[in-house]
């Protein structure tokens, strides 16, 4: 009931000014059957509602305005099906101004929306975009529409409208459309095209670290090191948190690559540093092979001090067992499979947005689609 309450404030407002206007201009107090009306939706009679609703007159923006807020009410309820014949009624009805029809019309085209009948509100949002007041949003529903559609080609034009008429910075957005678009081609095993794609993504975004990230792995697959090399060391400066999707693949190359001082340098660096796990376990590995158990030990250590995590301690227990007396190992084995427990549940990325949360990177949240909003979690209890 409370949920239901927040829902008819709209109504409420509407309605209630309505009512108000008609006190004062009449100087009788306010219409009855409005509340009527309410009365209606509290006690779960929405068909009556709606029937009492109808008999306001249509042409009256007050009345509209009414109906607007209670097609939006059944709408947010997921009674779009209920929503729908009212705002399309406003819509047909020859009495309404043409502002109040542009109204109507962008809230029956989120109804389709909310049905999944995206080909219809595809439809209504496109003639809104002639229509000054709503192009902006018009512009944007469709580009949400496009990206749900994963239709990428179409994502980049009507992003390039949608900033001409709102003023909005989409560069980053139509940067993220060619790596989809360059996905797909690396995936069709197209490289040529794919490279191409990314180049247009850092051209759109000069900061664009998804297409360096994906730029580098390409460059590693076809044995182009250097270039591997160039494109990682971009992302670390550029968005350093993602260091741990980026750190083997940088070693593959700079080991493949045969510099040994180049490899030693890099390892430097990250010895002067503090880093993610995944960075240092990584790092560890590069420096058991160059240097031997004991060298990649010590770096192990001294690196878990300076940052501690759950992941690192696991680790550093299980390195332990081999080393304890027979009658501790049982209890390092019983900490170690706690541990493991604790570290399997945790997310590696959560969305700073909305709180989705999972164990993969994804470039576009799959709660709440913002994009570059899903993020590694960093502290004790992740990276
Ligand atoms: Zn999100």
């Amino acid at each position: 009931m409370l949920n239901l309450l927040w829902l008819l404030l709209p109504v409420a407002a509407a309605g209630g000014w309505f009512a108000a206007r008609r006190a004062t201009a009449r100087d009788t107090p306010p219409a009855f059957n409005y509340y009527q009306g309410l009365n209606y939706l509290l006690n779960e009679q929405p068909d009556k509602a709606v029937e009492w609703f109808g008999e306001l007159s249509p042409g009256e923006k007050d009345a509209a305005d009414t109906r607007l807020a209670l097609g939006n009410m059944f709408r947010r309820r997921g009674e779009v099906e209920r929503a729908i014949p009212i705002h399309q009624a406003l819509v047909d009805n020859t009495e309404v101004s043409d502002d109040l029809r542009a109204d109507a019309l962008f809230e029956l085209a989120r109804d389709f929306e909310a049905a999944g009948l995206f080909d219809r509100a595809e439809s209504l949002f496109t003639q809104l975009t002639n229509n000054e007041r709503y192009a902006p949003r018009a512009w944007q529903s469709l580009l949400l529409i496009s990206e749900r559609e994963r239709d990428w080609d179409k994502a980049i034009e009507t992003a390039a409208s949608y900033s001409r008429v709102s003023g909005t910075d989409v560069n980053n957005l139509i940067a993220h459309y060619h790596c989809e678009l360059a996905d797909i081609a690396a995936q069709q095993e197209d490289v040529a095209a794919a490279v191409s794609l990314l180049q247009k993504a850092t051209t759109t975004d000069t900061d664009c670290a998804r297409a360096n990230v994906m730029w580098g792995a390409l460059a590693l697959q076809e044995h182009d090191y250097q270039t591997a090399i160039e494109r990682f060391e971009r992302v670390e400066k550029q968005r350093p948190e993602l260091m741990p999707e980026i750190i083997k693949p940088l070693f593959t190359a700079l080991d493949l690559a045969g510099d040994q001082a180049a490899l030693r340098a890099y390892i430097d660096r990250i010895k002067g540093r503090f880093n993610a796990y995944s960075v240092i376990k990584t790092t560890r590995a590069m420096i058991e092979k160059l240097d031997g158990r004991a060298e990649a030990d010590d770096f192990f250590k001294d690196q878990i001090v300076k940052r501690p995590s759950l992941k690192g301690l696991r680790d550093w227990a299980r390195g332990q067992l081999a080393k304890s007396p027979p009658a501790e190992r049982e209890k390092v084995e019983a900490m170690c499979d706690m541990l493991d427990q604790v570290v399997k549940d945790k997310p590696g990325f959560q969305c700073s947005d909305c709180g989705f949360r999972g164990s993969t990177l994804y470039w576009r949240c799959p709660g709440c689609g913002h994009w570059d909003t899903v993020q590694t979690v960093i502290g004790a209890e992740g990276e």
